[in-house]
């Protein structure tokens, strides 16, 4: 998960010190693998949520923050195409707060039931200030079927799992709105407090031939930069094609909802690129909610390495008051 300025250049730099290992992906991709002895590639990820940066426990109750810490390293595995997996857990909190630990594992527990993840281990120890939860998911996956971030290809379409936006617009209704929220916002809230990874579908798409993928934690628009620049190729994205969430638009409109869609992130949904030929069958294997859309193409229309937002045809650039033409 993104979250410092510059961090592009930073992770450019931590990939440069550390280099490649000769088997497997490194720094880079959604998550790193290795071979072992057997047919399958072994493929590990972490990530770590810090209070009153990704989470408010004002907002979000220490089980959902459980669960959500799983969510987060299972969707990178699902971005993959990889099935889940052994965790490890390492929690920090102050002393006065310490039988929170179990809420948050219970949370956590209730989604690796679901996803057949095993948390076989952890740390916890003592913070001063804020709560900071981290989770290490190590799953398998095919070789020849790996998702990965620099397989985009020119002539491909780009697609996205299920709608977007759902999960920053809950964060904009708990910040803007007085409680109690609207009910028509529970399945925002839903979304945002438990997020449910497209494992199904990441090993779906790489059974029918999809190469390329990545989870959108940060929002559309920069995931699309992340898949452009690891495959050196041009995205255009057409944002009237982004699927919106129904209920963010009953809320915030669709001008704000198509923003959060582009910007807002913590979706969790796939992005992803494939040869279109492979359209039908796609579009018939996955059945999950909202299906699957196709919002843009790998072009040489865009520069190889950047992604290009259009609108009827015409570029467009977001901007922190939300996307403008150029
Ligand atoms: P994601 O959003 O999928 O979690 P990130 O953008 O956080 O991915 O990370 C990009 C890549 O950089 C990943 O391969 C990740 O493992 C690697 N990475 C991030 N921080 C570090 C670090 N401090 N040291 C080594 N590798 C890192
Ligand atoms: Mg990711």
């Amino acid at each position: 998960m993104t979250g410092l300025p510059g961090e592009f250049e930073l992770i450019a730099r931590l990939a440069a010190l550390f280099g490649t290992p000769p088997d497997g992906l490194g720094i880079g991709d959604d998550a790193a693998t290795w071979r072992t002895t057997g047919n399958t590639v072994q493929v590990a990820t972490t990530d770590m949520l810090i209070e009153g940066i990704h989470f408010r426990l004002d907002w979000t109750t220490p089980g959902d923050l459980g669960w959500k810490a799983l969510a987060v390293n299972l969707s990178d595995l699902a971005a993959m195409g990889a099935t889940p997996g052994r965790a490890l857990v390492s929690i920090a909190v102050d002393a006065a707060r310490r039988e929170i630990v179990l809420e948050v594992a219970r949370g956590l527990h209730s989604l690796a039931e679901r996803t057949g993840t095993r948390v076989v281990g952890g740390d916890t120890v003592r913070s001063p200030g804020p709560l900071v939860i981290n989770v290490a998911l190590v799953g398998e996956a095919n070789p020849a079927r790996l998702l990965r971030r620099d397989a985009a290809r020119l002539g491909e379409l780009v697609a996205v799992t299920g709608h977007l936006g759902a999960s920053s617009a809950a964060l904009a209704l708990l910040s803007e709105r007085p409680a109690p929220l609207d009910p028509a916002a529970a399945p925002l809230l839903a979304a945002h407090h438990r997020p449910v990874p497209r494992l199904a579908a990441g090993q779906l798409l790489a059974a029918c031939g999809v190469r390329c993928a990545i989870d959108i934690s940060d929002g559309l628009a920069s995931e699309a930069l992340h898949l452009a620049r690891a495959s050196e190729v041009g995205i255009e994205i057409d944002v009237a094609r982004v699927p919106l969430d129904p209920a963010a638009v009953c809320l915030l409109g669709e001008r704000r909802s198509r923003e959060l869609a582009l910007a807002g992130g913590e979706d969790y949904e796939l992005l992803f690129t494939f040869d279109p030929r492979l359209a039908d069958e796609l579009a018939s294997a996955l059945t999950i909610d909202g299906g699957l859309t196709v919002v843009g193409e790998v072009t040489d229309r865009v520069a190889p390495g950047t992604a290009q937002l259009v609108e009827a045809g015409h570029p467009v650039e977001l901007a922190d008051s939300g996307y403008v033409a150029f």
